[in-house]
């Protein structure tokens, strides 16, 4: 089959690994010159809007699907029934406003953190009196790894907060004292077949994710998780991969996202469960049910950010995902990804790399 991506990042790239393996044919759409996924595949080079490319991309395939969350919704929805376009439109719309995502968490019964839409900064007191303090006020729309936030700690910077975010549409949070972060991850096919993957623990540092392992040793949790998970795709009548970030506090889970495409937290899937996150959204929007999401072991993922150091490539253990971009500050140009029989091992190895990589790299970038 022919699959079209929309953006050609390192999530495209390795979707494009992944389809050539299941004897798929990608073709991409990126605006930049020479990105991660030209390795897999041709790339028509036009802005993500552009609705001659995008015809001209839905022409070239069977099916379209899209690697990340900021894709113009009006510019899809035009190609209208000329290609099948998965993740469905409903979903990436609702992704792409945090207002409607909590609206649609709670609708389906999904427990967000006190939060409060903000269009002026009279809203803003109002969310100091409803939601409480400290809070995190979001930009609704465009907002990624932690861009596009302000955490109010006093009400006196309530105008600052203003000041540095409006007059964009935003919302208030309430600043969740979470003992740590979960993402769960499910594949829906066509025929409404669903699977999970074990619930994996993030960390993040400065609003960009560090470090991923799996499992998370906890059933109720996963159970929970993957229940919301579940009700989400079938909402949705969802195909594709989704996932869905929660904060652990005391026990229970609170959602604050979910990406209705592949994730950065699935990474580890690669080597550590028995079909990828890349294969299973490749299989599933090409019309095939998902496969086995089962785990091999114990998983961890380290992000190289800003730049790979050349002893990245020198390890011993634990598989190198080179994105082939340009280094950058707070880029992430690539992953390592450990796997193991215990969690003691990974975490010890997964210590060890992320120990080389630190040092070797100046002490910066890992956050590990
Ligand atoms: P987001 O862009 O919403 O995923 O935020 C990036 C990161 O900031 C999250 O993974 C959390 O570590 C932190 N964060 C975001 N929202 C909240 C919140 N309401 N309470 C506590 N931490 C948050």
């Amino acid at each position: 089959m022919r699959i079209g991506i929309i953006g050609a990042g390192q999530l495209g790239q390795m979707l494009g690994f992944a389809a050539r393996a299941h004897g798929h044919t990608c073709f991409f759409l990126d605006p930049a010159a020479r990105p991660p996924a030209a390795k897999v595949g041709p790339v028509i080079q036009a802005p993500f809007d552009d609705r001659v490319a995008l015809a001209v991309l839905a022409e070239k395939c069977d099916v379209l699907t899209y690697e990340f969350e900021n894709v113009p919704v009006e510019a899809l929805a035009e190609l209208g029934d000329t290609v099948p376009i998965y993740p469905p439109l409903a979903a990436l719309r609702q992704a792409q406003d945090r207002l409607a995502e909590k609206r649609l968490f709670e609708s389906l019964d999904i427990p967000v953190p006190a939060y409060l839409a903000i269009d002026s900064a009279a809203d803003i007191d109002a969310a100091i009196d409803s939601v409480g303090m400290p809070m995190v006020i979001k930009t609704r729309r465009l907002g990624y790894d932690g861009k596009g936030q302000f955490v109010l700690r006093e009400a006196s910077q309530a105008d600052a907060a203003w000041r540095q975010l409006g007059p964009a549409a935003l919302i208030a949070e309430q600043w969740v004292p979470f003992d740590y972060e979960v993402s769960a991850i499910g594949v829906r096919g066509v025929d409404g077949d669903i699977r999970t993957y074990c619930l994996t623990h993030n960390e993040h540092s400065e609003g960009i994710l560090r470090v991923s392992r799996a499992p998370v040793e906890n059933e109720l949790l996963t159970q929970q998780a993957n229940e919301y998970v579940c009700r989400m795709l079938e909402h949705l009548d969802y195909v594709g991969v989704l996932a869905l970030e929660l904060f652990v506090v005391g026990g229970t889970l609170l959602a604050n996202e979910f990406a209705p495409r592949v994730h950065n937290s699935g990474h580890w899937t690669i080597e550590g469960a028995e079909t990828s996150q890349f294969s299973n959204h490749v299989l599933t929007v090409a019309g095939e049910p998902p496969r086995s999401t089962s785990s091999r072991g114990h998983a961890g993922m380290l992000n190289l950010i800003g730049s790979i150091p050349a002893a990245a490539r020198q390890l011993a253990a634990g598989a190198l995902h080179d994105y082939s971009k340009e280094p950058r500050d707070g880029r992430k140009l690539g992953h390592i990804t450990a796997v193991a029989d215990t969690a003691e091992d990974r975490d010890r190895v997964l210590g060890e790399i992320a120990e080389i990589v630190t040092e070797s790299n100046g002490n910066r970038g890992t956050g590990a």
